[in-house]
């Protein structure tokens, strides 16, 4: 059984940090669509042990493995397109809309779905990743999750947080920003 990090298994692991400079650094804007070796989520099968809820040719959907809320699910594509949301430029606008999406139609409408990402260096698996959280929310102090933000309304913006929501990043990236750890 291969040992998960922090976002995805075990808490005791929190502590342990990713290489600043993770190796995708995305160079080229071109989205991968292939796997890469030893990615556990590269590799997601129901004979690993995952709980899987929904697949198809681009998405897989499974179930987090220490839940914080009634359903928590993580949705990635199948092929290993970036490390993390830090790697999305707006060509993965199309992508992040489809996980969005997938994610609404897995959990109710109602209490509405949260959802986001984490941010390396925060300790995660690097291969991206959308938390979905759904019913009521076991946010414990809430340090793996918080949601930060500044501004108000329209102009809400990402806050310093290490987690971001699915929105922030939509709205990032539709403007030619790029995710990053701070305000953006
Ligand atoms: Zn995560
Ligand atoms: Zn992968």
């Amino acid at each position: 059984m291969p040992r998960f990090l922090s976002c995805f298994g075990d808490p005791s692991d929190e502590r342990k940090a990713e290489p600043l400079l993770s190796t995708s650094a995305s160079a080229s804007a071109s989205i991968s669509t292939s796997t890469k070796k030893g990615c556990i989520f590269c590799n997601v099968s129901v004979e690993k042990g995952f709980n899987i809820a929904y697949e198809d040719d681009q998405l897989i959907a499974f179930h987090d493995r220490t839940p914080r809320a009634k359903t928590h699910l993580l949705v990635i594509p199948r092929y290993h397109a970036v490390d993390s949301v830090r790697g999305l430029t707006s060509d993965h606008l199309p992508l992040l809309r489809a996980m969005i999406l997938l994610a609404h139609r897995l959990v109710p409408p109602d209490p509405p779905p949260k959802m986001g990402f984490h941010i390396p260096p925060f300790s995660s698996v690097p291969h991206l990743h959308l938390h979905v959280f759904s019913g009521p929310h076991t946010f414990v102090g809430g340090l793996k999750y918080p949601i930060s933000s500044h501004g108000k309304g329209k102009d809400k913006k990402k806050g310093l947080g290490w987690f971001v929501t699915a929105e922030q990043v939509e709205e990032t990236l539709g403007r030619g920003g790029r995710v990053r750890l701070g305000r953006s």
